[in-house]
């Protein structure tokens, strides 16, 4: 508990909420705490990444342990990783039983470039990582699609779950990237309907965003259970 402490007092890496797990040391303690395969700590050092972010410290360990969690950390403190080393380290490759993560972002440029990362990180592994486009949304065959990974726009995945009958009870992670823009731009019905659509009871939630203003937080726990508020820096900077 004191290391913990002292690296979040380095980090400036505030905390709210019962129980949270330790902040990485580094990368390579994903090998040793969680058993993360060696592949993905290797991609990520042929990526350049050589110590986690403060905000990826504190959000991967919380993810992995099944917690829920809403993040807040500066723009370009390395949100994605945040959230995409967590998932395919809980995720299995080329799994048959329907979709196991849903990324949302705001825009479609954010969602292609999720899913780029994402690939690269992934890189060795045969995962389904999928990007929700225009002509998938409007004609997908959802019954035969192979994936693990959906990344998306709010209302392309929910024209999908109504007028293609994309199931997606088999979510185990959705993800919210850059929630303030998401509830900004007025998708809050949409983004209810979809978390309505992910209705397997034990799906892990998180938020991620460079903001996070008191409206947002008071919405969000609604749909959130014991979630993990983490601050990195000052709460809206
Ligand atoms: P955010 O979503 O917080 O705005 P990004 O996830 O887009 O930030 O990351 C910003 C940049 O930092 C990207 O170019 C990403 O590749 C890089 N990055 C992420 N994590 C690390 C790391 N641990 N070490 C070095 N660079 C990183
Ligand atoms: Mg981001």
């Amino acid at each position: 508990i004191e290391r913990a402490a002292v690296l979040r007092k380095r980090f400036d890496i505030h905390i709210a909420g019962q129980n949270v797990p330790a902040p990485l040391e580094s990368f390579e303690e994903l090998i040793s705490r969680y058993g993360c395969d060696s592949y993905l700590v290797g991609n990520l050092s042929k990526l350049g990444f050589h110590e986690p972010t403060p905000i990826q410290r504190q959000a991967i360990p919380i993810l992995l342990s099944g917690r829920e969690c809403f993040a807040c950390a500066p723009t370009g403190s390395g949100k994605t990783l945040a959230f995409l080393l967590p998932l395919l380290m809980k995720i299995k490759p080329g799994s048959k039983g329907g979709v196991k993560a849903v990324i949302l972002c705001p825009t479609r440029e954010l969602a292609a470039q999720t899913v780029r990362e994402c690939k690269k990180l992934a890189k060795g592994r045969k995962y389904y990582i999928k990007l929700m486009t225009k002509d998938l949304s409007k004609s997908g065959n959802f019954k035969d699609m192979h994936c693990d990974i959906l990344v998306s726009t709010p209302l392309r995945l929910d024209h999908a779950v109504k007028k293609r009958d994309l199931d997606l009870n088999s979510v185990e992670y959705l993800v919210l990237d850059e929630s303030d823009k998401l509830f900004e731009l007025g998708f809050v019905e949409v983004i209810d309907s979809v978390v309505e659509a992910c209705s397997n009871p034990s799906i892990i939630r998180s938020l991620f965003s460079a903001t996070l203003p008191d409206s947002i937080e008071a919405l969000a726990r609604t749909i959130m259970h014991d979630a993990i508020r983490i601050i990195v820096g000052r709460k809206n900077s």
